[in-house]
C-alpha cells in the first residue's frame, strides 16, 4: 500500500479499508512516517474522527488500531519515536514488528501462553520487555521499558 493509498483508505469512511491502512501506517519506520504522514496529520485526524460506528458487535472495535496509527503520527510530529506509543496499546506484536524491520528481538522466553520478548527499536535503540498473551480471542502484547 502506498502512502497515497493509505490516506485515501483512511478518508474512505469504510472501517475495513481504514483498518488495512492503519496497519500499513503502523508498520512504517520513522523516516517514512515523517515524510508521508506527519505533513498530513490534520487530514488523518479528521479522517479518523469521521469513521462510522461499527455495524455489528465485534470483539474489538477496528477503529482502535486506526486511533493507534494516529497516535503514532502524533508522536512523530512531537519529535518522539514511534515506539514511545507501544506501551499504550496491546496491539503491537513483537514478531510482526520484527518482520517489518521495526524492532530487533534480542531474546525470547518460552513461557506457555505468555511468551516474553526482549526487543530493541531499530529507529531509536530503546529497549523493551514485551509479554505476549495467547489465551484470549486474539493475541495481545504488553510493552514495558526494559529495566536494563
Ligand atoms: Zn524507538
Amino acid at each position: 500500500m502506498t502512502a497515497h493509498e493509505v490516506l485515501s483508505a483512511l478518508e474512505s469512511r469504510d472501517n475495513h479499508q481504514a483498518w488495512l491502512a492503519a496497519w500499513a501506517l503502523i508498520r512504517s519506520p520513522n523516516a517514512a512516517l515523517d515524510r508521508d504522514y506527519v505533513p498530513v496529520l490534520d487530514r488523518i485526524r479528521t479522517a479518523v474522527g469521521r469513521l462510522p460506528e461499527p455495524e455489528r458487535p465485534a470483539v474489538r472495535d477496528s477503529r482502535d488500531c486506526v486511533r493507534l496509527a494516529l497516535r503514532i503520527v502524533e508522536a512523530r510530529s512531537e519529535g518522539r519515536c514511534r515506539c514511545s506509543v507501544y506501551a499504550s496499546t496491546d496491539q503491537i506484536l513483537p514478531e510482526s514488528q520484527a518482520q517489518h524491520g521495526l524492532i530487533d528481538i534480542l531474546g525470547t522466553r518460552d513461557i506457555p501462553w505468555e511468551p516474553e520478548f526482549d526487543c530493541q527499536c531499530t529507529d531509536c535503540g530503546a529497549r523493551y520487555v514485551v509479554r505476549e498473551n495467547h489465551g484470549y480471542h486474539y493475541p495481545w502484547a504488553a510493552w514495558s521499558p526494559s529495566p536494563r
